[in-house]
């Protein structure tokens, strides 16, 4: 949804508060396509401190899909997002753009939620998902899913020199009269 700042920002210590529903299905950057499979609608408080400044509110509750990072398997994610900033709506953009604090999701007079969120989501990303603490993760021999049950490979490989020792026996079995 795109926000119109011209009115709350020419009005001193007005201020506005609304809900803008949440349009993206999905969250999409470099690292995958992620759906979004709950959300409440974005809360949002315009306010005008004077002097042309605004403080802008937002918050949202967002479940998101990540795969697990050892085991893949999907796993629901809660993101909140809960930000305040502050801007200072310059009178000419070109003033607001040398401003180093400028924000994306503001241009113009027009604020977009949607780049909001995206924007909140990037910086809220967790870095390591797990489906639970204790994950065994995938086989790295078959691809099965270790918490789903052993696959039976790799057991006889897990201490070399038992296997040897294993083989000795057994040659010694099979020579036997
Ligand atoms: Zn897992
Ligand atoms: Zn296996």
């Amino acid at each position: 949804m795109l926000i119109n700042l011209s009115d709350v920002t020419s009005r001193d210590y007005k201020t506005v508060s609304m809900k803008a529903e949440i349009e993206a299905d999905a969250f999409v950057s470099k690292l995958g396509v992620f759906p979004i499979v709950e959300k409440t609608p974005l809360k949002l408080k315009i306010a005008n401190m004077g002097k042309r400044e605004l403080e802008i509110s937002a918050s949202a509750d967002l479940t998101v899909v990540i795969p697990c990072s050892r085991c893949l398997e999907d796993v629901r994610k809660q993101i909140s997002i809960q930000t305040v900033r502050k801007v200072d709506m310059k009178d000419t953009e070109e003033d607001r753009i040398k401003d180093l604090d400028e924000i994306s999701y503001i241009s113009g007079y027009t604020l977009d939620t949607e780049r909001l969120v995206y924007d909140e989501l990037l910086i809220r990303w967790p870095g390591k998902v797990l489906c639970r603490e204790d994950c065994r993760g995938i086989c790295s021999e078959c691809g099965a899913n270790l918490n789903e049950g052993d696959c039976g490979c790799g057991r006889e490989s897990l201490d070399p020199r038992m296997a040897v020792i294993r083989s000795i026996f057994n040659g010694f079995g099979t020579k036997e009269p």
